[in-house]
């Protein structure tokens, strides 16, 4: 795309937005993979060591919690090397202008908090977070509860990252808020996600069926580009997002735009 398009996308973009009464941003991996977490789909070291499919799903916890552990740890070791990038932060300013109300993601890499979002709905839970497989309490992360090749309770069961991983359910309150963050929003900036897993993927859709704009950024074209998203900005959202927040704080929006 040449760069007088981009421009022009992020105006209307930023017009778009400046308008909105209720934006809501839905993220995924894409959006952490310039702070150095890759994304499932693509090339990315850690995936290719640990397939998702072998890795994270809850039957192979359930059967073999040691070999998850094994790939739970260098995700933890991935984690705490990265940083939010100049996309967090231009959400977090974004809602701080009070031009975004939620975030729906579903990382679960606690970037969007450090970078200073306050209202994040964590999808797919979180790895800040431990919780019991046998009594439920839930503890918080820390290099020292996670130290055994099996992290334990201190009732002697298994402790399992808070995360939803594959096969498993996502939780009752998370499901419910964010359909009723996308059943509310008039814009959806849908940020980094292929859109293969369900049901995040039908967020978009649930937004649109109720009037909203579905505004994609994302550097390939996805399953939503040509039926849900109104508006496909192709490009790192990294390098595209602070242009189009610079633009909207500053409320220069060009005439026209
Ligand atoms: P995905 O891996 O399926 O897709 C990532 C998408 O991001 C792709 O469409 C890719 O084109 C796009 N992308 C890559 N770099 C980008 C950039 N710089 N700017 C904009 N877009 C970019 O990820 P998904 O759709 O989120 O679904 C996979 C699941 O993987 C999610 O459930 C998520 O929980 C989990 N996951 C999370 C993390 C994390 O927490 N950071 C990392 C990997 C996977």
């Amino acid at each position: 795309m040449i760069e007088d398009e981009v421009q022009e996308q992020i105006e209307s973009l930023a017009d778009v937005l400046s308008q909105a009464k209720h934006a809501i941003a839905l993220t995924g991996a894409g959006i952490s993979v310039e702070s150095g977490i890759p994304a499932f789909r693509g090339e990315g070291g850690l995936w290719e060591k640990y397939p998702a499919d072998e890795y994270a799903t809850y039957s192979g916890f359930l059967t073999n919690p040691l070999k998850q552990w094994a790939f739970f740890k260098e995700l933890y070791t991935t984690l705490s090397d990265a940083a939010p990038n100049p996309a967090h932060y231009a959400l977090a300013e974004l809602e701080r202008l009070g031009m975004l109300k939620s975030i729906i993601t579903q990382n679960i890499d606690n970037l969007h908090q450090r970078a200073g979002s306050k209202r994040v709905l964590e999808f797919h839970g979180t790895t800040q977070k431990l919780e019991c497989m046998s009594c439920g309490a839930v503890l918080p992360f820390s290099e020292e509860a996670i130290a055994a090749p099996v992290p334990t309770c201190r009732c002697g069961g298994v402790l399992k990252p808070m995360i939803v991983l594959f096969g498993e359910q996502i939780a009752d309150d998370s499901l419910r808020n964010a359909q009723n963050e996308a059943l509310l929003c008039d814009i959806m900036l849908v940020i980094g996600t292929s859109a293969q897993v369900v049901p995040a993927s039908m967020l978009p859709v649930i937004a649109k069926s109720r009037g909203a704009m579905i505004l994609e950024m994302n550097v390939e074209r996805t399953l939503l580009s040509n039926d849900v998203a109104d508006v496909s900005l192709l490009g790192s959202a990294s390098l595209r997002l602070p242009r189009v927040v610079e633009l909207v704080s500053d409320g220069i929006i060009p005439s026209g735009a």
